[in-house]
């Protein structure tokens, strides 16, 4: 039996496993929380992301290790020899770093620096350890920041697009098409694959130099704003990513398929759609599921307690028309305001 170890063990380290399983793939997850919610398909080791007890523990016997969120401190990825490299992790863990690397490849961004030098009002965000929007805040009039903080442009975008590529350890590389995104309260909404008229060929070529620069092996996703037709990339993900969830019911080969292959060396496989998707996030609480199966939605629950603004789940409509698309969200909304927000 092949294992294949994972540090965290939230809902993207589920989904890998669940991928997985059927190629005949062992999990072992390393989670701090005794509930993991990847505990349901795979051995839980209990402990700190740093402690190297637990690290050998993980890795023990494993083919391989990889990681399932952008936060794992490098040193530990170190420890285990965990794919994606741990340069992936250096580069991205630090905002500043991670702009000051899409500069060197050409790849163009949003102004970033000082807020004197963005302009007002200014988004000013922690550098480290900042998701979904947390740790960001406005700044109308100029001021000093923080060590730990870095201020960007407002970029007045037309839409949030992503693009997820995967790059194999023989360097060989491809891309699901560009997904459109809808974040409120900095959280992601709805996902739709193929974005219609997307850049796809420029968004691939910015995710193909991150990958070749990193000499990344694994899943890697790129989110991006579109302004007037051009693209800035804003932050790049060293994982499977929830704007690639739709690739589990609506692409040929899903992010999590292809993730493994490529840290385990073996081929990918194609990531053309199958038709046009969408995913909606069920957060904070699970709307009625026989109606959103009515509905023709692929549900994917991931196990864990409700809670305001957590994720819980999300369902993808494939092929399906705007009224349903749009029916499904709103059993999404409904739910997520109506949570019990315990
Ligand atoms: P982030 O924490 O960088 O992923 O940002 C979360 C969300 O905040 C993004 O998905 C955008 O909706 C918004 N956002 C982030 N950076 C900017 C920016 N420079 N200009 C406008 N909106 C932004």
């Amino acid at each position: 039996m092949t294992v294949v170890g994972c540090i965290g063990g939230g809902q993207l380290g589920r989904m890998l496993a669940l991928a997985g399983i059927p190629l005949g793939l062992r999990f072992r997850f390393l989670d701090p929380g005794p509930d993991a919610c990847a505990a349901a398909v795979g051995e839980l080791v209990v402990g700190p992301y740093d402690d190297p007890d637990a690290l050998d523990r993980l890795a023990d016997g494993a083919a391989v290790v990889t990681y399932e969120f952008e936060n794992v401190p490098v040193g530990a990825a170190e420890r285990v020899g965990a794919l994606p490299g741990p340069v992936a992790l250096r580069e991205g863990q630090d905002r500043l770093r991670e702009k000051e690397l899409f500069t060197r490849l050409g790849i163009p961004t949003a102004r970033f620096g000082g807020v004197e030098a963005v302009g007002l009002p200014a988004l000013v965000k922690k550098r480290r350890l900042g998701y979904d929007g947390k740790g960001q805040r406005l700044a109308e009039t100029v001021e000093p920041l923080a060590e730990d903080e870095l201020a960007e442009e407002l970029v007045p975008f037309d839409r949030e697009l992503s693009i997820v590529a995967v790059r194999g350890r023989d360097g060989d590389t491809r891309f699901w098409p560009v997904a459109e995104n809808v974040h409120r309260e900095g959280i992601l909404r709805v996902s739709r694959a193929p974005a219609p008229g997307a850049p796809q060929a420029e968004a691939e070529v910015i995710a193909a130099r991150l990958l070749d620069e990193l000499g990344y092996v694994g899943v890697l996703a790129v989110e991006l704003f579109e302004v007037d037709g051009r693209l800035l990339a804003n932050e790049f993900a060293p994982r499977v990513h929830n704007t690639g969830h739709w690739t589990i019911d609506g692409a040929v080969t899903s992010q999590f398929e292809n993730h493994l292959r490529a840290v385990l060396g073996w081929p990918l496989g194609p990531t053309d759609a199958i038709a046009p998707s969408v995913m909606v996030n069920l957060l904070g609480d699970l709307p009625s599921l026989p109606r959103l199966l009515e509905l023709g939605a692929h549900v994917h629950v991931y196990g864990k307690e409700p809670r305001q603004g957590r994720k819980l789940g999300h369902a993808t409509l494939v092929g399906a028309d705007d009224e349903t698309v749009a029916e499904a969200a709103r059993l999404a909304d409904a739910a997520a305001s109506s949570g019990s927000g315990a």
